[in-house]
């Protein structure tokens, strides 16, 4: 589903990601874990196709189509996900006209026919009570004067009610406490099946006690420098980063 070969990428001319491999199949849920500065958000924001973000050599396969080609709402539409630290806020657009345009974008690119408005209600409200969000979130603006909590749970509803082939979700640093930590792994859980992948990024080793993944990743400056079972996670929850050249918290 996601294959990334060799890539290298760049911000404000200084190369961050030095030569990164990664494959992803349907069904698969893969981590990434490494020290604060290691690119992990990086790779996020070159999946996403954020500007200031460049890749300089390499390739990221998308169900095939090379993915660095195409615009960010072209990859959404393609069925990916991502899921930032800091969700944008989009005053006068209410939450839930939103997302049925959002829907209807990517079911309108796959030549299905557009939701029932009832069906779609139905849907959405479902998916509300999932992540415990008060119905009356989804007549506002999207996020404007959301909480953090409230936008994280946002997040999730839209990716829940989005059903992406790959949710990328990158949970660093994002001071996420534990009812927020259990709602984007209820949302994950919920939607976790054959056809469907995730890659979560994560600097702390507590939220994969809720969401255990099948393979973790451990970026160091850049390059993935280890990769095992959900076990992994613990080792580096116990022994940190500094088996790997690097202690905890320390900058490059
Ligand atoms: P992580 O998510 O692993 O903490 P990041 O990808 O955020 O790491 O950062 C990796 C390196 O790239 C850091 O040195 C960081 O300062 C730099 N970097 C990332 N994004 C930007 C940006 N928008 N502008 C300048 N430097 C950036
Ligand atoms: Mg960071
Ligand atoms: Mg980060």
């Amino acid at each position: 589903m996601l294959e990334i070969k060799n890539l290298h990428a760049s911000v404000d001319g200084r190369e961050i990601l030095r030569g990164i491999d990664l494959v992803i199949r349907p069904g698969e849920v893969h981590a990434i874990m490494g020290p604060n500065g290691s690119g992990k958000s990086t790779l996020a924001n070159i999946i996403a196709g954020r500007p200031g973000y460049e890749a300089t050599a390499g390739e990221v396969l998308f169900d095939g189509k090379s993915l660095l080609e195409l615009a960010p709402e072209e990859r959404a539409r393609e069925g990916l996900f991502l899921a930032f630290q800091y969700p944008v806020e989009i005053p006068g657009v209410n939450n839930l006209y939103f997302l049925k345009a959002a829907v209807n974008a990517v079911r309108k690119h796959r030549g299905e026919e557009e939701l029932d408005a009832l069906d779609f209600l139905e849907k959405v409200q479902q998916r509300a009570g999932l992540v415990k969000m008060d119905e009356s979130f989804l007549k506002r603006p999207v996020n404007e004067g959301f909480s953090g909590g409230e936008k994280k749970r946002n997040e999730i509803l839209q990716m829940t009610v989005l059903e992406p082939k790959l949710a990328v979700l990158d949970e660093t640093d994002s001071g996420l406490d534990i009812d927020a930590l259990k709602v984007v792994a209820d949302g994950v859980n919920a939607l976790r099946s054959p056809e469907r992948a995730f890659l979560v990024i994560t600097h702390y080793q507590r939220l994969l006690d809720h969401i255990v993944p099948d393979v973790v990743h451990v970026m160091v400056d850049g390059v993935i420098v280890r990769s095992g079972g959900p076990q992994l996670a613990l080792e580096l929850e116990e022994q940190g980063y500094s088996l790997y050249g690097r202690a905890e918290g320390e900058s490059r």
